[in-house]
């Protein structure tokens, strides 16, 4: 009879705030080509050296630990992750990984045209798409210059390449783009996009600077619903976004309030950055270096040991309301 090698089950990660951690943020890049105003400075171009960015093998190596750990969703984000050469092939490299049953990818869609067909064949399941105006001026302005036909081009080929739902994330700014509301949901209906607005984080210089700009999205939920009927609804996807539905369309509208009502005691992630550290927390300093163990060839077990250490230090909440100076670097280079 041949002898079948049972693999003894992992217990499940889990924090010291009895969090079940199943889901990684995956940074593939910190450079991106858009300038966002929350997000990094105009002229910026202090990024990580190529020499630190974790390899490909590095990354299925690394995701190969968490997996077997018990994570189940992967979100390929940055920096812009089109802007990493060969995508595609990491995207399918990771869709392979046994137990995953969700890769995702976040982008700013200027490159989506090219690769939407690509991802959807390499097991991308989902796409969040930024999106902050649909007026191509201020489109350029939020950005720092970019294309606004060159996103709707992306989205276009993104739904034609079969990925549904689509989600645009937009983080609502006032007097910036706080009159778009209403527009954005029409275009969301027509399309079939899911809609999902974001408070401003105080997270390095640009994030803090525009929470000046800080929209109340509770006050956007009540406005909404004096023009469209609105019915609570859930959406799948383990995410902390509160939705509500469109009456009489598939609308969903999500709002993610990190900063006005917090939801760290649902946090079921941690973030890996494109040099291999590990945060686990978006808005906090405590971090480990992967990096320096995967290029020592430590083996499978050491590295899931020290992410399990890692995990045992994930800090309860961000302080984002009562310390929004604390986090100096950019969400670019954690990976939003
Ligand atoms: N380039 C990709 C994109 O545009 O989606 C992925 C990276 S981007 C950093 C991920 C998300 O973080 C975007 O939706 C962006 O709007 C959001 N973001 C960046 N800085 C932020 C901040 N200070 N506060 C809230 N959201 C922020």
């Amino acid at each position: 009879m041949a002898c079948v090698k049972i693999q003894p089950m992992e217990a499940p990660l889990i924090d010291p705030f009895l969090r079940h951690i199943e889901y990684v943020r995956l940074s593939v890049t910190d450079r991106c080509d858009l300038r966002c105003s929350y997000c990094l400075p105009q002229g910026y171009s202090d990024f990580e050296e190529p020499g630190h960015w974790l390899t490909f093998d590095e990354i299925e190596r690394v995701m190969q630990a968490f997996t077997e750990l018990g994570v189940r969703r992967i979100r390929i984000t940055g920096g812009e992750p089109l802007s990493r050469g060969k995508l595609p092939e990491l995207a399918a490299r990771l869709a392979r990984l046994p137990g995953l049953e969700d890769l995702s990818l976040s982008t700013n869609a200027t490159r989506l045209q090219k690769h939407a067909p690509a991802l959807k064949q390499a097991g991308v399941t989902r796409l969040n798409v930024s999106l902050d105006s649909l007026k191509p001026e201020r489109f350029a302005t939020i950005t720092g210059g970019g294309a606004l036909q060159s996103v709707l081009d992306g989205l276009l080929a993104a739904k034609a390449a079969g990925f549904a739902p689509i989600k645009i994330n937009t983080v609502l700014m006032k007097s910036v783009n706080d009159d778009e509301v209403g527009d954005l949901v029409r275009f969301c209906i027509e399309h079939g996009f899911t809609l999902r607005f974001i408070e401003t984080m105080p997270i390095g210089d640009t994030g803090r600077a525009a929470s000046a700009q800080y929209v109340d999205l509770q006050e956007v939920q009540r406005k909404l619903a004096q023009e469209f009927a609105l019915i609570p609804t859930v959406m799948s996807g383990g995410g902390p976004a509160r939705y509500v539905q469109v009456a009489g369309t598939d609308l969903k509208i999500g709002f993610i309030t990190p900063i006005s009502q917090h939801f760290c005691e649902t946090c079921n992630r941690v973030r890996l950055t494109v040099d291999g550290q590990l945060y686990t927390c978006l808005g906090q300093d405590d971090k480990t270096d992967l990096r320096s163990l995967l290029r020592a060839r430590v083996t499978l077990d050491e590295l899931k040991e020290k992410i399990r250490e890692a995990i045992g230090r994930k800090p309860e909440r961000h302080d984002f309301a009562t310390q929004p100076e604390k986090v100096i670097r950019f969400m670019s280079y954690t990976g939003g």
